[in-house]
């Protein structure tokens, strides 16, 4: 784990690029990114190895054409309660959003998706490590994800971490 200071809507840009090259043409990635940066003390190359996980999953889950969705947003202390069970009660949060047209995930295994080696992919496709590492990544950084089903289908996860702001 290497520490240093990073925007993350700078991250995320620098990383769509080589997210595009993990799926077809048909599959477009979008960034919803927040005007204002996003700072955070982090491993850089974990967390663009988390979006490289989520968009490889949404891509799994897509046949034909569809899209994964990126956004981000600063939630401020004292904000509501999140659906991922972020309360900013004390400082900020980067909130970071990645969404698709997938075929989303069945209620009955959504308590598991998360446990290491779990996957519903054929032998070889996949590992089920990908999201037990994005959910260690996430715990490491003080964070918080969860899954949610949008109401127009697929999937959307949601994930916040504590901004730093950078030293003066
Ligand atoms: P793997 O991709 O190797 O199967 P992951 O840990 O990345 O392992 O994901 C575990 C399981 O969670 C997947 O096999 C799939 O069933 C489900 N899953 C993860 N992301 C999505 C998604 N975006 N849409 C639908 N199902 C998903
Ligand atoms: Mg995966």
């Amino acid at each position: 784990v290497e520490l240093t200071y990073f925007d993350l809507n700078e991250l995320i840009g620098q990383s769509r690029k080589l997210a595009s090259k993990l799926v077809t043409e048909e599959i477009a990635i979008e960034l919803e990114l927040c005007a204002e940066p996003l700072h955070l003390l982090a491993d850089a190359g974990l967390v663009q190895q988390i979006v490289f996980n989520m968009v490889t999953n949404a891509r799994d889950a897509i046949s034909g054409r569809g899209s994964v969705t990126i956004a981000t947003r600063r939630v401020e202390a004292g904000e509501a309660p999140l659906p991922c069970g972020c309360s900013a009660t004390s400082g900020s949060y980067a909130m970071l959003s990645i969404r698709d047209t997938g075929h989303g995930i069945p209620e009955e295994i959504r308590g598991r998706i998360f446990e290491p080696f779990f996957t519903t992919k054929e032998i070889g496709k996949g590992t089920g490590l990908g999201l037990a590492m994005i959910y260690g990544t996430v715990q490491r950084m003080n964070g918080f994800i969860a899954v949610q089903s949008p109401a127009e289908g697929g999937t959307e996860f949601v994930i916040c971490v504590p901004l730093t702001p950078p030293p003066a």
